[in-house]
């Protein structure tokens, strides 16, 4: 596996339990039971991993603001890949996240050097009207990078705290790359941070669902969001090994941390670039202190961002789903019939003869058929777990199976679209 997950590459990221080791993703199965209502996505484990998901559960469980917040460039055919991403936005925006999803249009003309024009048409025209006729409620926010003075600005002021060598090191820039393409990858570090700003009510964990591909956007913003900060609160012990709190700070206007100081209920001690907290029974009131002195001093006191990471479908024929190979792929404004015959085509997990596949069983996980109706066409876990039986028992054959598939494609297709045509009477009740 290429060790750079390339966000705007084709990484094909084949061994996902490397990237535990590797890039410190944490595995879902840890906070799975933590989450109300899991997903389709998380109970069949496409959704694989996390990294501080834990603070979005929490907020979830107890009812406190969250935010679910992604992005989608317009640069082609909005797919079956989009509609995964939506559908998890959309879940965390019914489980009372406040949503947000942003048009990359600053990165399309950057990095694939399409016009304004062309970028608000397939942004509406693609991703919009799909995400809307997935459920995206008009509660939550659509916008466009080009047209945020919130994004813009924020992503000049992360631009102080980044440099080349940085993004570099991230992303392989080169001395060829051009300047503009840097630019939108701060902008995309602004989309995710965009939901703590104070318009929104201030800080608060915000998930970024995305594929381990965008997991280099995510670690970027991570600590982008801890270096615009004011504060750093650490934990440490004197000579004798007593413990007590410091709140530490590099860029703190004049006066922050004597205001900081004279706001906490405990004994303190103020240095220069720190101040040391004593006696400290209650951690929690502590970081709220700090946070809400950073705020009223004009502060952004950023949690870092959450994210959690889907496996990724193979393509119909196998290998990558790719726009560049149309049979590997199903738009979500295709033709219905011309769908269902690329999932009549579609390379399964049968066997050569009907009679080996009855002896030995078919390979589901190995069936891109089967990948359709776990990912897309069938809710009810039970009729999954059937086919599956079915399917490794030989009692399933490959023929009916794919049948079964297109009519359910060409069924979701059909009303999928008849349900864009609808959104697009609805575009201003989102203020688009
Ligand atoms: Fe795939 Fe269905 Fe064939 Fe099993 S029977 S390998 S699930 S197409």
């Amino acid at each position: 596996m290429n060790s750079k997950l390339d966000p705007w590459g084709s990484s094909n990221i084949d061994d996902y339990s490397k990237l535990f080791d590797e890039f410190g993703i944490l595995p879902f199965d840890d906070i799975y039971n933590n989450v109300p209502e899991p997903s389709h996505y998380m109970r069949r484990k496409i959704i694989f991993g996390h990294r501080g998901y834990d603070r979005v559960t929490e907020a979830m469980a107890e009812g406190k603001p969250f935010a679910v917040m992604s992005g989608f460039m317009p640069s082609g055919m909005v797919h079956l890949g989009h509609k995964m991403v939506m559908e998890e936005i959309i879940w965390h925006q019914k489980m009372g996240g406040d949503a947000f999803v942003g048009i990359a249009d600053r990165e399309a003309h950057a990095v694939r050097g399409f016009s304004w024009d062309k970028c608000r048409e397939i942004g509406v025209e693609q991703y919009i009207l799909s995400l809307i006729a997935l459920g995206f409620e008009p509660s939550g926010h659509i916008y466009f990078q080009s047209e945020s003075d919130n994004v813009k600005d924020l992503a000049f002021e992360l631009g102080v705290k980044a440099n080349f060598s940085e993004l570099s090191a991230i992303y392989g820039f080169n001395g060829q790359t051009n300047v503009a393409h840097m630019v939108s990858a701060l902008t995309q570090s602004a989309d995710i941070l965009q939901p703590q700003l104070g318009e929104f009510s201030g800080p608060k964990p915000t998930v970024i669902p995305v594929g381990s591909d965008q997991d280099p956007h995510i670690r970027l913003t991570r600590g982008l969001a801890n270096s615009m900060n004011m504060f750093r609160i650490e934990k440490r012990e004197d000579l004798k090994g007593n413990p007590y709190m410091s709140i530490r700070s590099k860029a703190a206007p004049e006066g922050a941390l004597q205001e900081v100081a004279k706001r906490m209920p405990w004994k303190t001690k103020v240095f220069e670039g720190h101040v040391d907290v004593f006696g400290v029974d209650d951690k929690q009131k502590l970081k709220e202190i700090a946070r809400q002195a950073e705020l009223d001093l004009g502060g952004y006191s950023f949690l870092p961002p959450a994210s959690t990471y889907h496996r990724f479908m193979s393509g119909l024929q196998g290998g990558k789903m790719s726009s560049s190979i149309p049979d590997s792929v199903i738009s979500l404004t295709e033709e219905p019939k011309k769908a269902a015959k690329k999932v009549k085509r579609a390379k399964t997990g049968g066997r050569m003869t009907l009679e080996e596949q009855k002896e030995l069983g078919g390979e589901p996980t190995n069936c891109s058929v089967y990948e359709l109706f776990m990912f897309h066409l069938i809710d009810d876990d039970k009729e999954l777990e059937e086919i599956h039986s079915e399917c490794v028992e030989g009692t399933r054959m490959c023929g009916h199976c794919k049948v079964y598939a297109a009519e359910l494609m060409s069924d979701f297709l059909t009303e999928h679209q008849e349900l864009r045509e609808q959104a697009r009477d609805k575009l201003d009740e989102y203020g688009l």
